[in-house]
């Protein structure tokens, strides 16, 4: 038994069954016994791989569509460059890399990461070596200067809570004990106020999973765009509109459960954009675009050809794979999805319609 899953026990023992948000709260970010706290989960060594662990493509081809916004909006001579997650800090060292030639792009930022876990700030740290970074716990700390944001799978690991449409309202789904052993259960149905405009679009026994979390974000990240300028990408697995139980636990790259090694294995749910879109308020969004899509707009092909050009096998073979990973709609091309956020006005981000 890992010492986090004593302490949900004791702790589902005194007060109840908690959340799924609680208990992805806990397991992802708990101060000594968190997934995120304690590990670099990356890579084939690690539990998954994420796109800027695949292909430098990926940050590159980021990098040079914010600049591009950062063009478009009249090259402001101070902005932030944000990402919200980093992860290892591939894709914020892949974009930095490929801007570098933009003359006052590199002069006029300012880097901010927004990342919960020492660790990774750590290993952040690392990969950017050389480049002034400057870490925060949130968005809320960021200076009031334009903002120009990337996000790539930090919205999936932000805590869910999963409601089950009953006869009588919603039962919440809990993670509770039985036979003393971590359970899933769920609540006595009740009415929702939150969940009346999912009464529509749901059937008895359907599920809706809401993220409360991801609203204050977006909307702190709007409030500043559309108040000082600048534009974000959100790129994230999930869908337009969320239905359906999508909440996930990696170990390894396989799927496992949720409840048996808490700490250990990385949580996650698919992201509802609508629901970041209509946090967004004062902004325009774009289409949500599938992530192989926007890439083939960026030139990722052009890009791959490229950097074939002075490749032999076997690194070759691992680029064209790499390219095919990231856009083929059988593998992230179409899971994946790309909202992009601008204010009022401005031309729409490169690799996205209106
Ligand atoms: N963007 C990276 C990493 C994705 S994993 C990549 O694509 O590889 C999720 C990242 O979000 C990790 O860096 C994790 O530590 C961070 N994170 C999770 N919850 C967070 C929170 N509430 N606040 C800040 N960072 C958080």
């Amino acid at each position: 038994m890992t010492p986090l899953t004593q302490l949900l026990i004791r702790r589902i023992k005194t007060t109840g069954p908690i959340s799924i948000a609680d208990f992805m709260t806990d397991c992802l970010l708990h101060p000594q016994h968190g997934y995120y706290t304690t590990r670099d989960p990356f890579g084939a060594a690690g539990d998954f791989t994420t796109a800027p662990g695949i292909s430098q493509m990926f940050g590159e081809l980021i990098g040079l569509a914010l600049a591009q916004a950062w063009l478009d909006q009249v090259r402001p001579s101070r902005f932030t460059l944000a990402e919200l997650g980093p992860g290892r800090g591939t894709l914020m060292a892949d974009a930095l890399r490929a801007t570098k030639a933009i003359p006052g792009f590199h002069a006029a930022a300012q880097v901010h990461l927004v990342e919960a876990s020492p660790t990774l700030r750590a290993c952040q740290q690392q990969t950017l070596s050389g480049t002034d970074v400057t870490w925060v716990g949130s968005t809320d700390n960021l200076p009031d200067v334009p903002l120009f944001l990337v996000a790539n799978e930090f919205f999936d690991a932000l805590p869910i809570r999963q409601f089950i449409r009953d006869a009588g309202g919603w039962r919440e789904r809990q993670v509770g004990l039985t036979d003393g052993k971590l359970a899933f259960g769920a609540s006595d149905p009740a009415p929702l106020a939150e969940l009346a405009h999912r009464l529509a679009d749901t059937n008895p026994g359907d599920m809706v999973e809401t993220c409360a979390p991801a609203r204050p974000v977006m909307q702190d990240i709007a409030d500043r765009i559309a108040r000082h300028g600048g534009a974000a990408l959100v790129i994230d697995y999930g869908d337009w509109h969320s239905k359906g139980d999508t909440f996930q636990a990696l170990q390894s790259h396989r799927p496992v459960d949720p409840l048996a090694n808490p700490g250990n294995a990385d949580l996650t749910a698919h992201v509802d954009f609508e629901a970041l879109a209509n946090a967004a308020t004062g902004l325009t969004h774009s289409a949500l675009t599938p992530q192989g899509v926007f890439l083939e707009r960026l030139g990722i092909t052009a890009r791959a050809q490229a950097l074939a050009q002075n490749m032999t096998k076997p690194a070759l073979d691992q680029h064209i794979a790499a390219h095919r990973r990231l856009t083929h709609p059988q593998e992230m091309g179409s899971l994946f999805k790309v909202l992009g956020l601008t204010p009022v006005g401005s031309p729409p981000l490169s690799g996205l319609a209106p």
